[in-house]
């Protein structure tokens, strides 16, 4: 018996166009015969449990083997197998109905993945890297004839009887000229351990080779017979497929160094399980995560029902828990759909705020069990807070109760606590309360001290979220603005009545104003005389809250935009009061006072960093000249 047709897609020839523009997705040929041939080891199965197969199930299993010489890569499953009927129905019937469809949604398509995932093609990938594709299956059913079906890759194939004796399906690929490089064990085994290394039944992975004594059939036919299978490459019971209460901490541990073996330990993790609404399993791990946390991105990995399918988890899991590690796995999460199609599918953003509510609610109860260890780690968690806070405002609401405000005594505060703590101090004139923060401590250490002089608390600002997290942070508490400990001169930071009385009249003012003016000489540096406490610098370099604000926003965001075009602009603000001032005004000499002046200017940026060059070595010969 033999019959030929023709598959059904009402167009020429598919495969051209396949193999053409998935060329560099081929690999997952692998991963989608493996995943069928998984399946049909889960059908019987289901079918057995069901009494709807009574035969003897044997041990379940899959298995990929290749033959260098032949060119041939087989995978074997002894799944429920197909009737010949079963093959013309699943197999050569592509489910879209015409070219014109294709192209069209070919179009929109970014990937193989779905290409493959939207039109059913898993089959046909392998004919991204075969000439000829073979099929010998037996169903389970009862009085089942074995099947054989070839295609060489045009839409004609044969059916004719087949010769396997176990129910089952071995799929034969002829690997093709240009993709040889399939059919190395290393390349093989690289691509089991990315797509299948969790799959839930038995893998066994080897070379085959013929055999000369026993692998003759009936009619003298050679056949294939693996005598070389390695041992079972894949884990069929992974953690997140357990129960939580089986699994003690080394189990986490041990399987997240599986994952990530260069990795330091995590800091703590979460084990998600829900079936309803959605179906989802997984382990999220919160690593120690350092300064930089770009390069940490993307290492969650994305299974459906244990295959793997991605590292690209972007649309899926909110944006800023993309710093945590582990893997999700969700049979609910559309795989083969465009981008902006992900996002407004309601089942992914059931899944996003069920995953930020999750995480919050492991912080909150780390929070509240334990708040010194918490306070420990809060190094590495704060960063991913802040984070949080920042671009999602569920996680705001939630974050807002543990997350820490650390001061440059490195106290940790909440929130409340926080307020509480400067509210007598640091309200302004007007009823407005005031944070003052450093974003860097020793460049800013002399505005500290004169804040710290006043009563003034600083607040560490100092990790990249920080810039994002200070602007945040002022829309949404109340009556409250931050300010960099640098942002004006100590006396001015809080605008308060008490300003102190000025000695000087307004004539002096005009004359040290002049005198300063004129020794600086550059265009960017205003000078302005105002009257501080007589303790604090003679001078004071500061720039403006806002403008600085604008600037970090602009240089953050990459592009310069229109504040990052602007030029720096600082403020000289002199102070009146200062011994020094009167001092210079005293003296008779032009080039003296216009020495001093920028020995004052100077000494203001030197202790900010931003004396450099030659700047910095006139300073020094001119501070010898003095003394
Ligand atoms: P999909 O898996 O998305 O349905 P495929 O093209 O990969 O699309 O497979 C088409 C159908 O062929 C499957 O749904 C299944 O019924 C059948 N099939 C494929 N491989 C096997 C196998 N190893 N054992 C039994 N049936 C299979």
């Amino acid at each position: 018996m033999q019959e030929k047709g023709t598959i059904s897609i009402h167009t020429e020839n598919i495969f051209p166009i396949i193999k053409k523009f998935l060329y560099s997705d081929t690999e997952i040929f692998l991963r989608e015969l493996v995943s069928n041939a998984i399946d049909a080891t889960q059908k019987i199965k289901r079918l057995a449990s069901l009494g709807q197969y009574n035969g003897d199930l044997g041990d379940l299993r899959v298995e990929v083997a290749f033959d260098e010489e032949k060119k041939t890569i087989t995978i074997s499953d002894n799944g429920l197998g197909m009737t010949a009927n079963e093959i013309k129905k699943y197999i050569n019937q592509i489910a879209f109905s015409g070219a014109t469809e294709f192209m069209e949604k070919f179009k929109e398509a970014k990937d193989a993945n779905e290409i493959i995932g939207r039109f059913g093609l898993g089959f046909y990938s392998a004919f991204m890297v075969a000439d000829r594709v073979e099929i010998e299956t037996l169903s389970y059913q009862e009085g089942a004839e074995p099947a054989h079906w070839t295609c060489d890759g045009s839409t004609e194939f044969e059916i004719s009887e087949g010769s396997l004796a176990e129910r089952g399906t071995e799929i034969t690929l002829h690997i093709n000229s240009e993709s040889e490089e399939f059919l190395s064990k290393n390349r093989l085994q690289e691509i089991l351990d990315k797509y299948c290394r969790f799959l839930p039944v038995p893998i066994k992975f080897g070379t085959k080779t013929e055999s000369v004594e026993d692998g003759v059939d009936e009619e003298g036919k050679s056949k294939y017979i693996s005598v070389e299978l390695d041992n079972i490459i894949n884990d069929t019971n992974p953690i997140w497929t357990k129960a939580p209460a089986e699994l003690k901490d080394e189990d986490y541990l041990a399987f997240y160094k599986e994952l990530y073996p260069f990795s330091e330990d995590p800091l703590f993790w979460i084990h998600l399980n829900v079936d309803y609404p959605f179906n989802l399993t997984g382990v999220l791990y919160f690593p120690k995560l350092k300064k930089d946390f770009e390069i940490q991105r993307n290492k969650i990995k994305l299974f459906s029902r244990q295959v793997f399918i991605t590292d690209e988890v972007k649309d899926i899991v909110p944006e800023f828990l993309m710093l945590l590690h582990g893997i999700i796995d969700s049979p609910d999460i559309p795989l083969n759909v465009s981008r902006s199609f992900l996002q407004a599918d309601s089942n992914v953003k059931k899944i996003n705020s069920y995953i930020t509510k999750k995480v919050a609610d492991k912080l909150a109860e780390l929070f509240k069990s334990d708040r010194k260890a918490y306070e420990d780690k809060w190094t590495d968690i704060g960063l991913f807070v802040k984070y949080g806070m920042v671009s999602e405002d569920k996680f705001y609401d939630k974050a807002k109760d543990f997350v820490l405000l650390t001061n440059t005594a490195k106290e940790n505060f909440t929130l409340t606590e926080y307020k509480d703590k400067v509210e007598g101090v640091q309200t302004d004139k007007d009823g407005q309360l005031v944070y003052i923060y450093t974003n860097d401590p020793s460049k800013q250490d002399s505005f500290i001290q004169s804040a710290n002089r006043k009563g003034y608390d600083v607040l560490l600002m100092d990790s990249p979220i920080d810039t994002h997290f200070v602007s945040h942070l002022e829309q949404k508490l109340e009556k409250t603005s931050l300010k960099r400990v640098d942002a004006d001169v100590a006396d001015k930071l809080i605008k308060k009545d008490d300003a102190p009385e000025t000695v000087l009249t307004a004539d002096q003012i005009e004359k040290v104003k002049a005198i300063f003016d004129k020794s600086i000489n550059r265009p960017a540096y205003k000078v302005e005389v105002e009257s501080l406490h007589p303790e604090e610098l003679p001078v004071t370099v500061t720039m403006d809250e806002f403008m600085r604000r604008m600037k970090d926003m602009a240089a953050m965001g990459g592009g310069m935009g229109f504040y990052g075009s602007m030029p720096d602009n600082y403020k000289v603000v002199v102070n009146g009061n200062h011994k020094l001032v009167s001092r210079i005004l005293q003296d008779e000499s032009e080039e003296l006072q216009s020495q001093l002046a920028k020995q004052a200017f100077d000494l203001a940026l030197l202790s900010q960093g931003l004396l450099t060059g030659a700047d910095l070595t006139e300073f020094v010969n001119r501070s010898v000249n003095l003394i």
